[in-house]
């Protein structure tokens, strides 16, 4: 069965340059409530631990690097067909092939340092939601 939630993270890339207020705006007015959302930073360990389905990949260990150099802001949304609608709104992995007016294409500055996650299954929305936040902090 559908969820209708998917999972997020603005990355530090778009954190350090200022972009969180304008990136949730595009969020919110694209329809999404906002569940659970705070400010954290990852560990390389652990960002290896959520990208461990990328570990035999060549830029594994350069992510991991990237993924840990500073503050992001994980979020679970909320929205009818979130996972589908998100993966839109967010564009491809490539910010030189992410559609005009999507957050990748505005924001990203390079495939590495694309600004935002977004979940590529339910199932998967579901696991990384868990990784971040307890049941208690969302609402
Ligand atoms: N990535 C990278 N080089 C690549 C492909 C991906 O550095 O050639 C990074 C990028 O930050 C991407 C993440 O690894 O968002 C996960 O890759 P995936 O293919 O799952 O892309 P996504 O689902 O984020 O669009
Ligand atoms: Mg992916």
């Amino acid at each position: 069965m559908a969820t209708n939630r998917t999972f997020t993270m603005i990355k530090p890339d778009a954190v350090s340059a200022g972009n969180t207020g304008a990136i949730t705006k595009m969020i919110e007015e694209a329809g999404f409530r906002i569940v659970a959302v705070k400010k954290t930073q990852l560990t390389p360990e652990r960002a290896g631990q959520f990208y461990a389905i990328h570990k035999e990949r060549p830029f594994f260990k350069d992510l991991c690097s990237y993924m840990s150099s500073g503050a992001i802001v994980p979020m679970i949304l909320e929205k009818e067909n979130a996972v589908e609608d998100f993966r839109k709104l967010i564009g491809a992995t490539d910010p030189q092939k992410a559609a005009p007016g999507t957050i990748r294409n505005l924001f990203a500055k390079s495939i590495e340092a694309n600004a935002i996650h977004g979940s590529d299954s339910d199932e998967n929305a579901e696991i990384e939601g868990s990784f971040f936040f307890a049941k208690t902090e969302c609402f």
